[in-house]
């Protein structure tokens, strides 16, 4: 089934704009390594478009500008982008797919995700009428005070490629229901879908400059974007490299940042448990979109008892026999051979498609995820670690950038492979004999985004819960997300929470007003 990719300029006030220098970046899918067609390259005269239009729309109208409108007015909006995305969903399901190397049904997924946020926020924007002005209680009868809550103004809304359309609605969505005007500055590596969103935003009549995208690399739209003295927030999400260099140029304006950084979160699996239950969430928490994941489970620690047990199990579910005789690189995104993984852990599949940014050639961008993950591989063994499966490329594909499942034994906590970030299908293990040890572990990082505990004990499930430094919890399970509650890390994979009513409250400046009576 042949998929077209549309031809599409950058987004601006409304209308589709060519980039100022008529560039454009090639579009690679990850799956054959073929060049499938091209996004515009925005740069700093480009960027300087959209603010404008963005800081018009922002304030256009005193009364009827996007900022003072009523809740309820931009609720519209928000439900029917979530329609039009509903509508559109197996044919934008296709292009995140090819473009990002995401298996299609996971893909499929997402857009469903998507409509639910924008839903979710639209909800919340409704709900914003009545909260307007809030009482404070004072402690003197001749003053009385309130707040308001009013949108922080222009927002910079910068993404990862992992997950092109979510990550972005998961900024989109609050922002816009807030009140603010937005630039989203997608990743370069994957904006196809997003450039969609825009058109999906023009269909549905969005006031022009309400939301701007501007597709381009990170250095040449993503930071004078950041740094642009208009803008008045910048929501960013991405590696812990990029942010804290986004962070330094935001502290020359004191502008305020939320980062989305990332991780290399634990999974303690305890002896008190079904172990092929066990195995499966270890596999799907560090595997699942091809281990890239900012919150991937990528190191498990297991009861020393059990080890050899749920590496048995774990290497049984991982292994890829069962699924070599049907993959075709170039028909693989159409073959829906992931179907069992959508139903949940129950069958992992196997073979990772790892999408390699080092592919992009004609970026000229250094060796990432690709060649990343298996230096990573490479230097684990060197440093005495023992591949227990995977290990590299699956040996029948030479075109397509795959990596095999891979599980590492034998690691210690002075690695690389237990103290770097892959985001690749890479797990590496270690074992614990009591409870203490296994926290002590799991805290032993630079990062604190997600952690994970398995254990039939509820009480002890608490206790880990609450000892684990990071942002985010799964008990007896890995990964599940849902945009009611808080999404974010401590530590460096970041701060400021989004999703929920949390995620709202990013778009927001609060107002005290006080009255002598
Ligand atoms: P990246 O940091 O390379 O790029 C992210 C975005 O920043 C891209 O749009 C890029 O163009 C832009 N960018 C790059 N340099 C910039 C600069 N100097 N100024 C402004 N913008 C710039 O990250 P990536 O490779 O796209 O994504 C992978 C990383 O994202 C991983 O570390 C992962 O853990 C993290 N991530 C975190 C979360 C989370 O919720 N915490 C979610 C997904 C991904």
């Amino acid at each position: 089934m042949a998929i077209h990719l549309p031809n599409r300029h950058l987004f601006i006030d409304g209308e589709w704009r060519e980039t100022v220098l008529k560039k454009r970046i090639p579009v690679i899918n990850p799956a054959t390594e073929q060049i499938i067609g091209d996004i515009p390259a925005a740069t700093a005269e480009d960027v300087e478009i959209a603010v404008e239009a963005a800081k018009k729309a922002f304030s256009r109208n005193k009364g009827k500008d996007w900022s003072s409108a009523s809740g309820a007015y931009r609720a519209k909006y928000l439900r029917a982008i979530a329609a039009k995305i509903t509508e559109r969903k197996s044919e934008l399901g296709k292009l995140e797919a090819i473009d990002s190397g995401k298996p299609l049904d996971e893909a499929l997924w997402d857009m469903d995700d998507v409509a639910g946020c924008f839903e979710y926020y639209a909800d919340l924007a409704e709900g914003l009428d009545a909260k307007q002005k809030a009482p404070v209680s004072l402690p003197m009868e001749t003053f009385k005070s309130y707040v308001l809550k009013e949108p922080l103004g222009v927002v910079a809304l910068i993404t990862p490629w992992n997950y092109p359309l979510l990550l972005a609605t998961w900024k989109v969505a609050p922002a816009l229901a807030a009140g603010c005007t937005a630039i989203l500055k997608p990743s370069e590596l994957a904006s196809v879908t997003c450039l969609e969103l825009a058109e999906v935003c023009r269909e549905v009549g969005l006031p022009p400059g309400v939301l701007n995208i501007l597709t381009g690399l990170g250095t040449e739209a993503g930071a004078p974007l950041a740094s642009h003295p208009h803008v008045d927030k910048v929501a960013f999400t991405g590696s812990t490299a990029t942010g804290s260099r986004i962070m330094a140029s935001a502290a020359q304006m004191i502008k305020p940042v939320s980062m989305e950084l990332g991780g290399k979160s634990p999974i303690i699996v305890f002896e008190d448990v079904d172990l092929d239950k066990a195995a499966e969430w270890t596999l799907f928490g560090c595997f699942w979109t091809n281990g890239q994941i900012c919150s991937a489970t990528s190191r498990l620690l297991v009861h020393v008892s059990v080890m050899p047990s749920v590496l048995n199990a774990c290497q049984k579910t991982s292994q890829p026999k069962a699924l070599c005789y049907s993959v075709r690189p170039k028909k693989a995104l159409h073959q829906n051979f992931w179907t069992d993984l959508s139903n949940g852990p129950k069958k992992l599949k196997s073979l990772i498609l790892l999408k390699k940014v080092a592919g992009l050639v004609q970026l000229s961008v250094e060796d990432r995820q690709y060649d990343k993950t298996l230096k990573f591989i490479a230097t684990a063994k060197s440093e005495g670690a023992t591949i227990l499966s995977g290990g590299g490329r699956p040996k029948h594909l030479n075109k397509g950038f795959f990596v095999e499942p891979t599980i590492i034994t034998d690691v210690t906590t002075s690695m690389q492979i237990w103290r770097e970030e892959v985001f690749g299908p890479v797990l590496c293990v270690k074992t614990f004999s009591t409870e203490d040890e296994a926290i002590e572990l799991a805290n032993d990082t630079q990062y604190g985004l997600g952690a994970a505990v398995i254990s039939n004990d509820p009480e002890r499930c608490d206790r880990v819960a609450k000892d684990f430094r990071s942002g985010i919890v799964w008990v007896n399970c890995s990964q599940p997300c849902f945009c009611q509650a808080p999404w974010g890390g401590v530590k460096r994979s970041g701060f400021g929470r989004e999703l929920g009513e949390w995620g709202l409250e990013n778009y927001f400046s609060v107002k005290q007003v006080t009255q002598y009576i």
